[in-house]
């Protein structure tokens, strides 16, 4: 019923068709593709670092260097972070920080090392393409080299943050100190082809137009037909709360049905190439994001024991314990599994 490939005129007849339309075919192809089963991770967001030199214009989290709430954690505070996670049933660690030019790659490597020893059946799922580059560039290394010294120290696997939208008109606009579309496909076709799993992401509502959304899913299966080594596409909404970009700009955060809409196009571009689609209860809350199961997604991400950088824009993220999860997941009619960061299923 869908070709292989999809040219952008195709995905855009696609993103014109009305919401329901598309729903209904996202979700013939997600039960096709994943079945019924909804799964979800006990997992933890931990932000190492807000000091950042690249300010990207929709980000509330960062701070510069000498701000009074910028902040570094010691390997020991980390330590201290992830051991609460793991009592409460963490098996993933999702490390995310500023670009922080004061850190050496010694303090990464540090920090794996630890994590490895002490909580060794926890997923290190650490480190978006930025940083990986950003640590690079510090250190001298090449990314090969960079990302071959953090997997001997315990990386596993990279989480696909920092994609925002995989176009350099829209980059340079919102994000120009950052990695451009091709440095993060670098990152992450090394990485895969180095053995390491990672997700993919996407930010819309940056002030692109269908086009640069519809070309961002179709670069991503691309690389995906390069490499497989994408384990999930993670799409959600830009949070425009504290944000140089609201603020200049305007920009108002996507309605509930946009993102619907985005969900669903994703499903449909991505059929045969990426199985799992996550919804974002973070972003959109639980009751867009219980919806987004009939459109298209069949995971419902983590219970983000800790986050900080939606935080920051204000939007109200907290802590879902994984029986909520569950039951919201199961009033939608569907079973729910908590699975592991590669999918496999551990209970349920
Ligand atoms: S999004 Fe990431 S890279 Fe951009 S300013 Fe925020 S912390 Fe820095």
């Amino acid at each position: 019923m869908f070709p292989e490939e999809f040219s952008i005129e195709e995905g855009l007849e696609l993103y014109n068709r009305d919401v329901q339309t598309l729903g209904q075919m996202a979700d013939g192809l997600r039960r096709e593709a994943c079945g019924d089963l909804v799964t979800f991770v006990i997992d933890c967001n931990i932000n190492y670092t807000n000091v950042c030199v690249s300010r990207c214009r929709f980000c509330a989290f960062y701070r510069s260097r000498g701000a009074e709430d910028a902040y570094v954690l010691s390997i020991d505070e980390i330590m201290e972070k992830i051991g609460e996670a793991v009592r409460l049933g963490a098996t993933q660690i999702l490390m995310q920080g500023g670009l922080n030019p004061d850190l050496p790659v010694e303090y990464y490597e540090e920090m794996l090392e630890k994590t490895r020893k002490r909580f060794p059946s926890v997923q290190r799922h650490f480190f978006s393409p930025a940083e990986i580059q950003f640590m690079a560039k510090v250190s001298g290394n090449s990314l090969k080299e960079t990302l071959e010294r953090l997997v001997e120290a315990g990386l596993q696997s990279i989480p696909g943050g920092g994609a925002e939208i995989l176009d350099d008109r829209v980059r340079k606009k919102v994000s120009p100190n950052k990695i451009s579309w091709e440095e993060w496909k670098e990152v992450m076709v090394t990485a895969h082809e180095i053995g390491l799993p990672t997700t993919a992401t996407m930010v819309f509502g940056l002030g692109e137009g269908p086009e640069e959304r519809v070309r961002h899913i179709l670069r991503i299966r691309e690389i995906q037909e390069e490499t497989g080594g994408f384990t999930a596409f993670i799409p959600w909404s830009f949070q425009p709360g504290n944000t140089v970009l609201a603020r200049r700009e305007g920009i108002r955060k996507a309605s509930g049905i946009e993102y619907l809409k985005v969900v669903a196009l994703s499903r449909i571009l991505l059929h045969g190439a990426i199985p799992n689609i996550q919804a974002s209860h973070v972003t959109q809350g639980t009751r867009v994001a219980q919806v987004a199961l009939f459109y298209g997604a069949n995971d419902f991400g983590g219970t983000m024991i800790e986050e900080n950088v939606v935080r920051a824009t204000g939007t109200v993220s907290q802590y879902i314990a994984p029986e909520k999860i569950i039951r919201l997941i199961r009033d939608t009619g569907r079973p729910a599994a908590r699975r592991d960061t590669l999918y496999n299923i551990l209970e349920g």
